[in-house]
């Protein structure tokens, strides 16, 4: 048995899903002929109360293109450092968009209004023009963190003061919606563009979405097509997608409760340290020298666990769709009995 706790990406369709997926109907969906991604954008766009969708391979692509989409070049994104736009996009703010970036250093990957209003840039020659914020929810880098709709109306209020448009890279937003009971449309009325990815804990095999107003995701439908995201019968994959939407969401609840356990079993362990505050499916913890993250990746890969380094001393889980209970008392035992008495 291997225990794949590097991602949430890892997964792989369920029965049911590959069903659903071979029983697609499809079209070629440059002539917006398939009728499977015609279902999954208009459903995606209702559920958070906007008018439109567009069906992208990756959740790279819908955060790259609402970047394109709501700049020029010359302006500047404001996020935290952690972000995904800024750590994992190979700099592509810069080179699809021309646009600088303003990082700040938030709380876990949160930043708040009131640090956003003090790095809005006056308008002067020599400065770039800050245009567009961008909120990651949960955030990946700040150990799954998330953002009540508490905290997230202030930002909404300040964009809309200060003329800045707003984006959500809301790859793994439905691991915080289970958690805070929060309903989508309640977070589509605050953003101008939403990202949701569909190959996360949803458990599609590929697939994001990028939602808002009909003028945007025409536009972004244009940019789609020059970054080379225009597909032709991806209604096979549309399909996993909704298969994802209409049964994965609850379940994420359980992913969430089984990061906290293994979050929990970490705090207790003497070669731990730092375990980042479990809210969803990520755990972010520190081995302790003489322990490298990459020394003790190895070492519970014997034990037929994967994790991903996430720094010199840092290790990442992940939990998923594809790890159940038995999975979960594995690993608890593998850390607390046989590491424990391996170090
Ligand atoms: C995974 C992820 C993305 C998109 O990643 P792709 O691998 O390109 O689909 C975007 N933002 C966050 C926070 C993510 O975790």
């Amino acid at each position: 048995m291997i225990i794949n706790l590097i991602s949430d990406t890892v997964t792989k369709p369920t029965l049911r899903m590959l069903q659903a997926m071979m029983a697609a109907e499809v079209g070629d969906d440059v002539f917006r002929q398939d009728p499977t991604v015609n279902r999954l954008e208009k459903m995606a766009a209702s559920m958070f109360a906007k008018e439109a969708a567009l069906f992208c391979p990756s959740g790279t692509m819908t955060n790259q293109i609402a970047i394109n989409v709501h700049t020029e070049r010359l302006d500047e994104v404001i996020c935290d450092e952690y972000s995904h736009v800024y750590q994992y996009e190979t700099g592509g703010y810069s080179s699809n968009s021309g646009v600088a970036i303003n990082l700040i250093k938030g709380q876990n990957g949160k930043i708040t209004a009131g640090q956003i209003k003090d790095a809005i840039k006056p308008e002067f020659d020599w400065l770039p023009r800050s245009r567009l914020v961008v909120i990651e929810n949960t955030c990946n880098k700040g150990g799954g963190s998330f953002y009540t709709i508490d905290e997230l109306r202030p930002i909404h209020q300040l964009c809309k003061e200060s003329d800045l448009r707003l984006h959500l890279d809301g790859a793994r937003i439905f691991n915080a919606l289970v958690e805070t009971r929060d309903k989508p449309e309640a977070i589509g009325e605050l953003f101008d563009t939403i990202s949701i990815c569909l190959s996360k804990g949803l458990g599609a095999p590929v697939g994001s979405l990028l939602i808002g107003n009909q003028e945007i995701i025409k536009k972004a439908r244009k940019v789609r097509k020059v970054l080379g995201g225009g597909m032709r019968q991806a209604g096979y994959l549309a399909a996993a997608g909704l298969y994802a939407l209409e049964h994965h969401i609850e379940r994420l609840k359980i992913d969430n409760e089984n990061a906290k356990k293994l979050g929990r079993v970490l705090a207790t362990l003497d070669y731990i340290e730092n375990v980042c505050p479990v809210q969803t499916n990520i755990v972010i913890f520190d081995v302790k020298a003489p322990f490298t993250s990459a020394s003790f990746i190895e070492l519970l890969e014997k034990f037929g666990i994967l994790a991903s380094p996430f720094g010199p001393q840092t290790v990442r889980f992940c939990t998923h769709l594809d790890i159940d209970d038995t999975m979960i008392e594995k690993t608890v035992e593998v850390l607390s009995q046989k590491i424990t008495k391996a170090v």
